[in-house]
Parts: C-alpha cells; structure tokens; sequence
C-alpha cells in the first residue's frame, strides 16, 4: 500500500474536519429549523427507533424530555403517550397495536384525532427512502372546535337549539334513502302554533322567544331516538318520526297535542298555547322529499282550517281540494276583469232608534257556469293568493260608489282582509274612493276579522290610526271566532265590535251563550264601542240581545243580504212615510224590522 505523503494526510484531514464541521453546521440549522417548527415532528429509522424530533411533539403529547432520547423505539414512545393519556380512545394496547401495525404499512398516512385528554391533532406519516418515516402533528383543536361550532350554526337553529331546516332536510333525504334501500315507511308532523303571534305581539318578543325554546323542548320530549324535531321557521316546526306508521305518528301527534294543554310559564308569564298538525306518511303520502312535506303541509293546512289544536292526517281529498283552490284562483283572476262579481248590501238596525244604520257590503261571484260561489269558498283563496288586495279596491270603490246614492245617515261596512291591509295601500285606497264617491269618510266602517288580523300589529295599527285620523271607523268582525280577541280589542282602536252570528244562534239553547253574547255587550260598554249582533234569525233572539244592551242587529229575520236595486227602493219606501222629522224617514215599523219579504 502506498503510504501517503503527510503533506497529503494533513490535507485529507482538514478536509475531513471542514466536512464535520460543515456537517454539524447542517445539523444545527435542520435543528434549529426543526425546533422552530410551529408542528411537532418525529422521524424514526428503519428500526422504528426515534432520531429526530422536537420541544413541540414533546409538547403536544405531553412527554418528558428525560423519558425520551435517541433510540426511543416507537412502541416506547406509544407506550410513554398511554401513560400521559395523549393516545386516542379507551382501549390503550388496541391503539398501541394498530399505530404499530399501521406504520409497518410504509404507505402515506395521515388523520385527525382527538387525544383523550381533549386535543385535536392533525397527523401526517410520510415513509423515507431508507425504511424510517417522518411524520408531523398539529395541534388543531381550536380551528376544529371553531368549525364544529359553525357547523353547528348552519345545522341548527339558534334560538331553540333544534336542527334546523337544512338540517331536517338533509335527514329526510337520508330518510328516502333507507326506504329506497330497506324499504319500510316513515311518516312527517308539520306543526304550527296556534296563537303565537298576538303572544309574541303583547308579551313581547322575550317572552315569545322562551315559549318557542319550551315548545321545542316539549315536542322533543315525546320522541324517540331515531326521530328528529326541526325549527323551520318563525312558530313552525316538523317532527321526522324514523319508523314511523300511520298508527304511530297519530299516536305521537296525540301526545304532543295533550302535553300542550298545560300553559306554558315563560318569564313569569302564563302563556297557553297549542298547535295544528298535519301528518304524511312516506311513501303512501310522498315519494320524494318534496312532495312528502308537500302533503304534511296539507294536511296541516287542513287542520289549521277546522280549529285549534285540530291533527290532520293527509289524504288524497286534500291533493284535490288543493288542486280545486287552484282552479278557483284562476277563475277569480278572470271574474274581476269578466265582471261576474257583485256586492249585495244587508241591512244593519239601530234597535233604539228603530231605524236602518247601514248596510254592510257582502261580495257575490257568479260564476258563468259553476253559478253562485259563496264567499266563505273564495275569499280565503283570494287571501291565499294575494288576489284580494285588487278585489278589495274594487269592493271598496263600488261599495262606496252605490252608498252615494243612499241618504246620508245611512252608513256603509265593507270587510277589509287583514292582506290589505298589510299590502295593499288601504290609505291611499280608501281616501281615492272616498273622493270620487263624495261619501263622507264617517260614513265608511271597516270591517276587520281578528282571526286574521294577527301579523305585524304595529304598521297594522299605524295604519288603522291614519284611516282614523281621516274619519273612517273601525269594526271588528265575528268576535269570539278568533284568537286573543280581548287582547286586540285593547290594542287596536275599535270603534264597534261585532259579536259573532254563531253565539247569537247558540243563544236559544246554551247558556254559556247566553253568558257570553252579553259579556261581550259589557265588554263594549265599558270601552265605549257599539256593539252589533249579527247572524238575528229569530224575533226571540232579536230581543235578548236588544235586553242586553246592543246597539245594533244585523240577520236573515231582519233581511238577507240583498241587491243594489233592493236596497233603493228599501230606502225610498221608508222615505215615502217622511215625515216633519228627518230623522224618523227611517224609522223601521215592527213589519220592516223584518223585512225578510223584500229580499
Ligand atoms: P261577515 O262579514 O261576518 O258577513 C256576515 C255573513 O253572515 C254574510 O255571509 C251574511 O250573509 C251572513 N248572515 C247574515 N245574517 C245571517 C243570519 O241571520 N244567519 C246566517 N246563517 N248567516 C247570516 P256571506 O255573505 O256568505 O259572507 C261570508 C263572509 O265572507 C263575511 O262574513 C266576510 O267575512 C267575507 N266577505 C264577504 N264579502 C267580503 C268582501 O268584500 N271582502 C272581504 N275581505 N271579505 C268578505
Ligand atoms: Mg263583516
Ligand atoms: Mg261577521
């Protein structure tokens, strides 16, 4: 072996030491980079032992830096993370045993886990050339919480905390699913609480918040774990019931109907309140998202139309009634233009005066080959479908165009849809017809039923205020039919109440009746507002409510409602017997009041 010049030694040797040196410079940048790192990094050789990592792993996995040095195997390291309880889930060796094995893959892994002691750690494995592998850990607990809690917004609903519509569609498509797959049925609850809105209106919206928490915590109560109820909106929500039957959401819809009859106590407020439920079964009633929720709505429909508290189930009468609605709208978009609509007037009694007070106008449509439809068919398809605002103006026009031509003691009622007056311009309405009629505006009373006259009570009454300020008055329709109707007489500035046709009917047999048609005749006294009784068919009704104190009578004994032409010569007839006295023109004789021959 040549021996080496130790000119050239010492050359070699400096070049080795250059070499260490530049080495060791390497090493302590990558530690110094590694340390620095914001991620804790671990690198093992082939032998799964550690040769490199940092502070930040120690950190994350709560290690000592005494346990841990070059050489640490793998297993040791899980072992040292079992003893800290950083590892993931119950089972300790189970979790050492499968990280073993799952390193031994030598493929990419990686993943987010939650340590049992809370944290959430986002964990990459990358195999080296040389048999080892690297792998990184964050700590991502707060951005994973934070996603979480958003998540959970876009889910829920933020004031009950319930799943929201997103959600509860989302698990009604997984509800189609498991049909399309298993077959099986499962049924929908739309519910509506009844009476929420004068609640929210009078007790205030901290009040109305609480009870919409406490319903949904009460329906909640009567679920199953494979059910879910949902807030929808405002005071709607739905009930997902998973294995639902007919028999068996009937059932549920029963017991959420009864654990509502106890009043609700909302922060310090008693508050009763109940809800109209409407049930479709999947697939006999739907067998899509769509058309199922369709159907509940239905049904839900039809049961806020029967009563309060009322449970419908869906049926295949309701598609067509709904398709039936569908055609009335059409046609009435054409009755309008086709003048096949119509007022007749029905004569309202001042009883003390014995004389006619005014007429109220009641709208006819005769239809060229359906005939007659009666209002109580087409009105609420006019209010459905917004189309009662155009046909409001009309009424309002021809009512007040007709009553110009009357005597100009005689009042004239027109019925207003709580609609128009909340999208119509009633204002500007009223006061345009008011002018081209010449009718005084204390001649014009609107009638407003306060079954519909619940939403957004304040522009309501800013709008009721201005129509007052120019003179027009104010009743309020069918009381006792409707909802809180003491609570609106009190808020809103009646001037006339007029008492339901149905108690005045009830009066010749139900004492509780009796009780109530004079209650209200009390209740109109002491606010200083008339009162009238509608629905007189009998002269024995007519004098008990005249004994009780009211004012007026409106009825079939009195007169049907009756043509424009009626109307003339009803009032001309009573002209006919003037006298000196102006005022005794009308004065009705026992013959007239009533007047059931002239219609
Ligand atoms: P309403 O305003 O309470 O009108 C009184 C209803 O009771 C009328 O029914 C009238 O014909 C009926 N009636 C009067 N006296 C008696 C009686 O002695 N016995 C019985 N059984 N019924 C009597 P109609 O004309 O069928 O109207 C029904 C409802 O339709 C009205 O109830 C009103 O709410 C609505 N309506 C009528 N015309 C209009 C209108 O132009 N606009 C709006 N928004 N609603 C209207
Ligand atoms: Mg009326
Ligand atoms: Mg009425």
């Amino acid at each position: 072996m040549a021996k080496v010049p130790a000119t050239e030694l010492d050359k070699l040797k400096k070049r080795l030491y250059r070499k260490e040196a530049e080495l060791e410079a390497l090493e302590l940048r990558s530690r110094a980079i590694v340390d620095n790192l914001a991620i804790g990094v671990s690198v093992y050789d082939k032998k799964a032992r550690l040769v490199v990592w940092n502070q930040q792993f120690l950190d994350l996995y709560r290690l000592r830096t005494e346990d841990i040095r070059r050489g640490t195997t793998f297993r040791r390291v899980l072992e040292l993370r079992v003893t800290a309880n950083t590892h993931v889930g119950a089972d300790a060796g189970g979790y050492v045993a499968d990280r073993m094995s799952a390193v031994g893959e030598a493929r990419r892994l990686g993943g987010t886990h939650r340590l049992n002691t809370g944290e959430v750690i986002q964990m990459t494995h990358q195999p080296l050339d040389d048999g080892g592998w690297v792998s990184t850990h964050r700590d991502i607990t707060e951005v994973y919480n934070l996603q979480a809690e958003l998540t959970h917004l876009a889910y829920h609903d933020p004031l009950t905390a319930l799943p929201n519509r997103t959600q509860f569609y989302q698990r009604l498509g997984q509800a189609f699913a498991r049909l399309a797959a298993n077959g099986g049925s499962f049924a929908v609850l739309c519910l509506d609480l009844d009476g929420f809105k004068p609640i929210n209106d009078t007790l205030g919206h901290a009040v109305g918040d609480d009870l919409l928490r406490q319903f949904g915590r009460r329906i909640t109560a009567q679920l199953g774990p494979n059910d879910i109820a949902a807030r929808m909106g405002g005071d709607e929500f739905a009930i997902l019931l998973g294995s639902g039957t007919v028999a068996s959401a009937m059932e549920l819809a029963e017991r959420i109907r009864s654990s509502l009859e106890r009043p609700f106590e909302c922060l310090g407020e008693v508050a009763s309140v109940g809800a109209g439920i409407g049930v479709a079964v999947a697939p006999d009633h739907g067998t899509d998202l769509d058309q199922l929720l369709h159907s509940a709505d239905l049904a839900l429909y039809a049961a806020k139309r029967e009563r309060k508290g009322a449970i419908r189930m869906f049926e295949t009468a309701l598609d067509a009634a709904a398709s039936g609605r569908r055609n009335i709208e059409s046609a009435l978009r054409q009755a309008l233009e086709n003048g096949e609509l119509h007022l007749f007037f029905q004569p309202i009694v001042n009883l003390e005066a014995r004389r006619f007070a005014g007429f109220e106008a009641l709208l006819r449509w005769e239809h060229p080959e359906l005939g007659n439809i009666p209002p109580s068919t087409f009105i609420p398809v006019a209010e459905e479908s917004g189309l009662i605002v155009p046909i409001g103006e009309w009424v309002l026009r021809e009512a007040l165009n007709e009553a110009a031509g009357w005597p100009d003691y005689i009042k004239v009622a027109v019925n207003v849809s709580a609609l128009q007056l909340r999208r119509g311009n009633l204002v500007a309405t009223v006061c345009n017809a008011l002018a081209a009629s010449g009718v005084a505006s204390n001649r014009l009373e609107l009638e407003l039923t306060e079954s519909l006259f619940m939403e957004q009570s304040a522009q309501n009454l800013e709008t009721m205020r201005q129509l007052r300020d120019l003179g027009v008055r104010f009743a309020l329709d069918d009381f006792g039919t409707g909802f809180s109707a003491l609570g609106y007489l009190l808020a809103f500035p009646f001037d006339k109440i007029k008492i339901d046709g149905s108690f005045v009917r009830a009066l010749d047999d139900s004492p509780e009746a009796r009780t109530i048609v004079s209650a209200v005749a009390d209740i109109g006294h002491r606010l200083g507002m008339e009162t009238t009784a509608e629905g007189i068919e009998s002269a024995e009704q007519l004098r008990n409510v005249h004994a009780v104190g009211y004012a007026e009578a409106q009825g079939y004994l009195i007169s049907r409602p009756m043509s424009r032409e009626a109307v003339r010569r009803l009032l001309d007839g009573a002209f006919d017997r003037m006298t000196d006295e102006p005022m005794a023109a009308a004065l009705l004789t026992d013959d007239d009041i009533a007047l059931q021959a002239a219609s």
